[in-house]
């Protein structure tokens, strides 16, 4: 038998080829020139082969090794250098022991016994050691490798490193299960919009079972009237935007329709490319029946406060005009705070209806043409009297024309100046500007007073916020008047932006288009 350079090891190719090579030098000695052609075609072939499989061992992804039944490693290709670290020089002649943990040194016996009755190890999945002490998760396929009188001399090994493999299934496991645990609806689809997957609460919400949903269009969900939402929220994520909190209605199998707040995302592919879409949908029914009562509360309250308090204003202003009369300034005095006061109640009044009206989506605007420096002047001269000691800086600038529903405008303005002027200090000054640049009137009202830090300016516009601030526990406010600017504002298609800095000021602003 033919040792090859590691001790132990045989090369089958290697022996047959010399077998050849032999047979040759005779036909050659005896001149018998066919044997000789057809030897050095079936050499020419045997090389051909050889080349091939080095080239398939070499650029195989898999660590291929193989080893005697010593457990001394006899070859090694480049990937097994990659996986373990090793270069061929370092391990080939070694102990295959070197890539096994000590606790699974028992492996190695029971697959040479399993191999000697001539199985196949197939895909045995296992932790081997790589030469820095790492531990990698491999799936092994054992073969036996047999001499041509079918013993056994060897075995061969291919062994993939599946450590990214098992970390990615335990992270989907871990997703799954979230998926599969949550009190949302999650659900995915295709361009098409067809479902291709769906969660128990889907189940829950919607009432289909995943077999039911999956390869529907999820168009069965969208009510008849809102049918075009579909299409808008696809050609939306296609231009790579997220969908955020968007509510909407929904209807059930069983016809019922329900409010859901729905989180719609783009699923992208390794290159990037858009190959569906994740839904998640949560039912806000509930809560929506809950914000219903509530509106139909403040607006009934406020509808019946509005009354009585236009009454009273009527009667304090007869008092005040009576007092003035009468030249009894202590009256007078008197009857001028109890009227700002009914004005304050009454603004507050009005902003609730407001906010009720807003909810409802019955809040309308009656738009119409009007010079802005005027309105904001007629708001100035109306709102001065209410806050005598303070000093409110209008110049009037030039003149500019918009289409707006003035009453409501003049109520943002009145809202940013009370505020300007509720949050700082006696004696600060409050500026309200409007300035005009091709063809956008900008508004802006300014103040020196507490600011508001960058956080909460980011919440100051939701519904009831308010600064939770020691200092302003007594200053007294429903955090409705910055969202009901911002809502007039949007009706209008502007926004309205600030500019804070704490303990420095703010600056709120607005544009209209002229
Ligand atoms: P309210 O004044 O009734 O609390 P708003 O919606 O008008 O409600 O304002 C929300 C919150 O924003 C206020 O509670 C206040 O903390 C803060 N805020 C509004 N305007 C200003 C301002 N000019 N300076 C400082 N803080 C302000």
């Amino acid at each position: 038998m033919l040792e090859s350079e590691h001790p132990g090891t045989v090369n089958i190719e290697e022996l047959k080829n010399r077998l050849i090579l032999h047979e040759l030098r005779e036909a050659q000695l005896n001149a018998d020139i066919s044997k000789q052609d057809k030897l050095i075609e079936v050499l020419r072939l045997a090389e051909q082969r050889s080349a091939m499989l080095t080239a398939i061992v070499n650029s195989s992804d898999d660590a291929i090794i193989s080893k005697n039944l010593d457990g001394v490693i006899t070859s090694w290709n480049s990937s097994a250098e990659r996986i373990f670290g090793y270069t061929a020089d370092q391990i080939v002649g070694q102990s295959v022991l070197k890539l096994i943990p000590q606790d699974r040194h028992f492996e190695e016996p029971e697959i040479l016994d399993r191999l000697r009755r001539g199985e196949r190890v197939d895909h045995f999945q296992t932790k081997r050691i790589t030469r820095d002490g790492r531990m990698i998760e491999v799936s092994l396929t054992i073969s036996p490798v047999k001499d041509s009188r079918g013993v056994i001399i060897g075995v061969s090994k291919i062994a993939r490193d599946i450590t990214a493999l098992i970390l990615a299934e335990r992270k989907g496991a871990i997703l799954s299960a979230i998926v599969t645990s949550s009190d949302d609806a999650i659900i995915s689809k295709d361009l098409n919009s067809i479902v291709t997957s769906w969660n128990d609460s889907a189940e829950r919400i919607f009432g289909y079972t995943a077999k039911e949903m999956i390869g529907e269009s999820i168009v069965k969900l969208i009510p008849a009237d809102r049918q075009q939402e579909e299409p808008e929220i696809i050609s939306k994520l296609k231009r790579g935007q997220r969908v955020e909190h968007f509510e909407t209605k929904r209807v059930t199998r069983h016809g019922v329709l329900i409010d859901v707040s729905l989180t719609i995302s783009p699923v992208l592919d390794a290159a990037g490319r858009i190959i569906g879409v994740s839904k998640i949908a949560r039912d806000i029914t509930d809560k929506k029946l809950e914000e219903q009562r509530k509106n139909d509360f403040i607006a009934i309250v406020s509808h019946e406060l509005k009354t009585p308090l236009t009454s009273m204003r009527s009667y304090v202003q007869l008092g005040l005009v009576k007092a003035i009369e009468n030249g009894d300034s202590f009256t007078e005095t008197l009857m001028r705070r109890a009227e700002n006061q009914t004005r304050k109640m009454s603004t507050m009044i009005h902003d609730f209806l407001n906010v009720s009206r807003l909810e409802e989506g019955k809040m309308s605007l009656h738009i119409e043409r009007f010079s802005l420096p005027e309105l904001i002047e007629e708001v100035v001269s109306e709102f001065r009297p209410f806050a005598p000691t303070r000093h409110i800086d209008y110049l009037r600038g030039p003149e500019v024309q918009v289409d707006g529903d003035r009453e409501k405008l003049s109520h943002v303005l009145i809202n940013l100046l009370g505020n300007a002027v509720k949050y700082s200090t006696e004696g600060s000054p409050v500026c309200i500007s409007c300035d005009l640049e091709r063809g956008t009137a900008t508004v802006s009202v300014s103040d020196k007073g507490i600011g508001i830090s960058e956080e909460d300016q980011i919440r100051l516009f939701e519904r009831f916020y308010r600064v939770k601030d020691q200092g302003l526990k007594n200053v007294s406010g429903f955090g409705i008047g910055l969202y009901l600017v911002a809502e007039i504002l949007k009706l209008h298609n502007s926004q309205i932006q600030v500019l804070s800095v704490p303990g420095k000021g703010s600056t709120f602003s607005f544009s209209l288009g002229s």
